[in-house]
C-alpha cells in the first residue's frame, strides 16, 4: 500500500500505524532522501548550493553506498543513530533540495524497491504510487491545508524538543510543496488511481480507521 502525500500531511504517522495494525513492514522513504542530505551537510555543503552534474554524481554514490539499518525508533547510518539529526528542520530542507535530482531519485529507486519483499509493505513518501510501487493494490494521496500541516509540524518539533515557530514553518512549508510540486522528475501529484484523502478535519486514529476501511474493501 502506498500512503503519498505533501510534507506535514501525518502520511508518516498513518503510515506507520496502519503498516502496524495489518502487520506488514514499513518504508519511510522520505528518511532514505534525508540521510543523504544528513550526508552532504555533514560534508560541508551549504543549503543554498546549486547542484552540479558532479554534485548529483555525488548524491548518487552516497545513495548507492548508504550503510543503513533500521531496529525499532533507532536508523543506523554507518553504525551511528541518526534517528534525531534527520528530523532536524535543516535536514529537511537540504532533502527537499537535492530531491529534484533525477540522478538521485534513481538511484534511490532499487533500495525503495528491496522493502517489497515479504508479507505486505505500507511506503510513505512523495512518489510510492506514481513511480515507485505503480501496481500497489491500494494508493492513497492524503492531503491536509498548509495551515493545518504547518501547525502539527510545530507539535511534533515541540514534543521533539527542538525550538520552532509557526511563521518560519508555513513559509518552509510553502517551499517545500512549491519544490515537490515543480521538479521535473516524480513531481509531486497523485498517482492516477489514487485516492485523495483530506485529513484536515480528521484525527490521526480517524484517517488510520479511513485507511484500513478502504484496504478492507
Ligand atoms: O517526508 P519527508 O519530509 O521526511 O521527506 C524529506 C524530503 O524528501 C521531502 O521534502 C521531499 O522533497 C523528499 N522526498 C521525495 N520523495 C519521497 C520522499 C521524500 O522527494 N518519496
Amino acid at each position: 500500500m502506498c500512503i503519498d502525500g505533501p510534507t506535514a500531511s501525518g502520511k508518516g504517522a498513518v503510515a506507520k500505524l496502519v503498516s502496524e495494525a495489518l502487520g506488514f513492514a514499513y518504508l519511510d522513504s522520505g528518511v532514505l532522501y534525508r540521510l543523504v542530505a544528513l550526508q552532504a551537510l555533514r560534508a560541508g555543503w551549504a543549503d543554498d548550493r546549486l547542484l552540479s552534474e558532479n554534485d548529483e554524481l555525488q548524491l548518487a554514490q552516497w545513495a548507492a553506498e548508504l550503510d543503513v539499518r533500521f531496529d525499532g525508533e533507532q536508523v543506523l547510518l554507518n553504525s551511528e543513530n541518526v534517528a534525531l539529526d534527520i528530523r532536524e528542520e535543516r535536514v529537511g530542507n537540504m532533502a527537499s533540495k537535492i530531491a529534484v535530482s533525477a540522478t538521485l531519485r534513481s538511484a534511490l529507486l532499487e533500495r525503495q524497491r528491496a522493502f517489497a519483499q515479504g508479507a505486505g509493505l505500507v511506503a510513505d513518501g512523495r512518489d510510492m504510487g506514481s513511480v515507485v510501487f505503480p501496481d500497489a493494490p491500494l494508493k492513497i494521496f492524503l492531503q491536509a491545508s498548509a495551515e493545518v500541516r504547518a501547525e502539527r509540524r510545530y507539535k511534533q518539533l515541540i514534543a521533539k524538543g527542538f525550538s520552532a515557530n509557526m511563521v518560519d514553518l508555513l513559509q518552509d512549508l510553502n517551499e517545500r510543496d512549491a519544490r515537490d510540486a515543480n521538479r521535473t522528475q516524480a513531481p509531486l501529484k497523485p498517482a492516477q488511481d489514487a485516492y485523495i484523502l483530506d485529513s484536515s478535519d480528521l484525527t490521526l486514529l480517524e484517517t488510520v480507521d479511513v485507511v484500513l476501511k478502504m484496504y478492507a474493501q
